[in-house]
């Protein structure tokens, strides 16, 4: 059923009762998702969130599990989080297709317990842009749409006055039969008018944004001058990595004694100088130069090779953050204009 929801702050409200809820949230830095708390929310101007919807799935540290040593020797206690069932409401489209990408890698590949749990029981409700949000987007350059529905449970798209709430999944489905949405008073069966008056945004954002660039049609070269001009700019400071929605290495380390401690999970980044560091002191990725390539050679291509999709949404957080402006776009094309060259 498509569904219209006329009062979107009853809505919220009501998804509150029955699920922790996290909805973007304007500070002076920029939007962030935090968790709700019993409010107006307001989503005028809201862009996209500086960081993504990853740090609710794959938190930035974390505790693995923890020993000591007891009387047959070391003992250990994993822990695996206790996640209550949660809807982040307000996942852009770039965003909800960065957590398809987390789940190739964090439940298809192997099941990382720990990510499976709240994953599990997390709901995204995303919602449509209606154009460019911010000025770095490119979704429609990696194969992506600004309306979008990939990773989603339920779509919503802004009407004049309401929400239009599309199904995409059967526990986007299911929210509805909850206890304090099923007969809740802020949504309805949607017309077929309001139906078409989404379309419309849909398709309009669609052509606002529509582009002739496929960057996953570029062929990346491995000796290129372009990686030594652009890296040598780099210093490494890793926050393209951190603010990436698909981005997903982690170092474990352990602390305490050998009596008694933890092992902690902490996000790591390529483009460390100790990432590919190894015991022996020996490091395949000494310099900047390999460091940047490996960032972009993962994402348009391995990564592509190995699951078919690209490791880049487009949502353009790197190209925003970084202190010394460095573009990822640039880099590719460089790419396509020697293609075209040569073909
Ligand atoms: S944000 Fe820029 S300077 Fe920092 S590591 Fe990434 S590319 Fe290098
Ligand atoms: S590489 Fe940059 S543009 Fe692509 S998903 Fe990551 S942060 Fe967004």
């Amino acid at each position: 059923m498509t569904r219209y929801v006329e009062n979107v702050q009853l809505f919220l409200k009501d998804i509150a009762e029955g699920y922790s809820l996290l909805i973007p949230r304007e500070r002076a830095e920029g939007w962030f998702f935090e968790p709700y708390e019993d409010e107006e929310v307001k989503l005028e101007g809201y862009p996209n969130t500086i960081s993504s919807p990853k740090e609710y799935l794959f938190p930035q540290t974390e505790t693995l599990y923890q020993f000591h040593s007891g009387e047959e020797g070391l003992e250990y206690e994993n822990r695996i989080p206790r996640q209550t069932p949660r809807v982040v409401f307000g996942v852009r489209p770039c965003d909800s297709a960065g957590v398809t990408r987390l789940d190739q890698v964090f439940l298809e590949d192997s099941r990382d317990p720990y990510y499976a749990v709240r994953r599990e029981n997390t709901l995204i409700i995303g919602l449509v842009c209606p154009g460019a949000v911010a000025p770095n987007c490119f979704c429609t350059e990696v194969g992506l749409s600004p309306a979008g529905s990939d990773g989603m449970d339920l779509r919503a798209t802004e009407l004049e006055k309401g929400l239009l709430i599309e199904e995409v999944s059967d526990r986007g489905a299911a929210l509805f039969d909850s206890p304090s949405l099923k007969n809740s008073k802020s949504w309805r069966e949607a017309t077929e008018e309001e139906a078409a008056e989404a379309k419309r945004v849909q398709e309009k954002a669609i052509q606002e944004m529509a582009s002739e660039r496929d960057l996953a049609d570029v062929e990346l070269e491995f000796e290129h001058p372009i990686w030594a001009q652009e890296a040598e700019y780099c210093i490494g400071c890793g926050i393209c990595s951190f603010l990436c929605p698909t981005c997903h290495c982690f170092t474990i380390e352990h602390s305490g004694s050998k009596n008694k401690g933890k092992a902690i999970r902490t996000w790591d980044t390529c483009q460390f100088q100790d990432y590919s560091l190894e015991a022996s002191g020996f490091n395949p990725r000494p310099d900047r130069l390999q460091r940047l390539k490996q960032r972009l050679y993962h994402k348009f291509k391995y990564f592509n090779d190995r699951y078919g999709m690209l490791l880049c949404i487009g949502c353009g957080r790197c190209v925003s953050a970084c202190p010394v402006n460095i573009d990822i776009r640039k880099i590719l094309a460089a790419f396509e204009r020697k293609k075209s060259v040569t073909s």
